[in-house]
């Protein structure tokens, strides 16, 4: 199902969907299978895979893709970064998911390094992908008539290459236009940040829905790791402290980060957000406690709560 038909079923209710990495090892295949039959009893709306940037997991990507697609329990969405891509090679991955029945992309500029330039730079930005793919729609090269259901990133804590906020909402609003149903938070930890985000979406006119990302972090190391990958995510002080009384302690650690996480995913829910997007790593612990701390296991209706 279209994920934009899907929100639009669900209104009112909260959609949770979840984030995926496709496994390169067949120990991490087995990890991911794991997780997936844990996470499948909590019916999430749609389960999206990551996507290397300049095509380099584009073969693994694409097969989680298709696999979750054959297992009918995961609705799946491939991100698709277009950095270092032609139009020749995104119009081929977009044929092949067309085929195999996956009805949404998550579409996305990517950052890639630069000793992996790909092929080409057809592509500028992600508005241009969002512009292509809904060219491939409105061609009817989908088997659904209305073609693919389109996704972008978003960032309420700004995006680090455009420190001028006011001109980032336009370029954000560039990808709205052009086609793009629903976005996608960065993880952000402050939920101050998403809620004035949300105010600025709406004031700069775009009503699509929000989905707000939230990733539990489970160990020091992983935090640090996270701040550098996201370039400029922001750890609130509140959080700081808490882990800080964890003092070394792995597990303390894990729980104030939990607790952190469910406080987050109450308020969202309390706000009636359009969707909760957990940045899963490929564990399901974090999630599943999370859902029961909620109370969420009772009350999952058709893929909202
Ligand atoms: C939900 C989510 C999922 C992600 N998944 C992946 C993934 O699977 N693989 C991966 O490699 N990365 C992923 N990323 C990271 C993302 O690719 C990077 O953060 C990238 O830097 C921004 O991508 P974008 O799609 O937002 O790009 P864009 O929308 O193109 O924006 C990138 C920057 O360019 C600026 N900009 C936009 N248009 C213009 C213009 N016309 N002129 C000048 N500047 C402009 C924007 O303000 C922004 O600063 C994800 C991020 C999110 C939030």
């Amino acid at each position: 199902m279209r994920i934009p038909d899907l929100l639009a079923r669900t209104a009112g209710r909260t959609a949770i969907s979840l984030e995926f990495f496709p496994p390169r090892t067949p120990a991490a295949v087995k990890t991911l299978q794991g997780t997936l039959e844990a996470l499948a009893p909590l019916r999430p709306a749609f389960a999206s895979v990551t996507y290397g940037a300049g095509g380099s997991t584009r073969d693994l990507t694409q097969k989680a893709v298709t696999e979750l697609r054959q297992s009918d329990v995961f609705q799946p969405m491939p991100h698709l970064t277009c950095v270092g891509h032609t139009e020749a090679e995104i119009m081929s991955l977009l044929q092949a998911y067309a085929r195999a029945g996956v009805g949404n992309i998550l579409a996305l500029r990517g950052d890639a390094p630069a000793e992996q330039n790909g092929n080409g730079d057809d592509f500028r930005q992600a508005a241009d992908l969002v512009r292509f793919i809904r060219q491939f729609n409105e061609r009817g090269l989908h088997p659904d008539p209305r073609g693919f259901g389109i996704g972008v990133a978003c960032f309420p804590e700004g995006h680090p290459a455009t420190p001028n906020r006011m001109i980032e909402m336009d370029h954000l609003k560039a990808k709205v236009d052009a086609g793009a149903d629903f976005l996608i938070t960065q993880a952000f930890f402050d939920n101050h940040d998403f809620h004035d985000f949300r105010a600025r979406c709406e004031l700069a006119g775009m009503q699509v829905p929000i989905l707000a990302g939230i990733l539990p972090l489970t160990t020091e190391a992983g935090m640090r790791r996270m701040a550098e990958l996201a370039g400029g995510m922001r750890y609130p002080a509140g959080l700081i402290r808490g882990l800080r009384r964890a003092g070394g302690d792995a597990e303390m650690f894990r729980r104030i980060a939990l607790h952190h996480a469910t406080e987050q995913c109450a308020d969202l829910l309390h706000h009636g957000v359009n969707g909760v997007h957990f940045y899963t790593l490929n564990q399901s612990a974090p999630v599943l406690e999370i859902h029961t701390r909620l109370g969420l296991a009772q009350h999952r209706s058709a893929n909202g709560v």
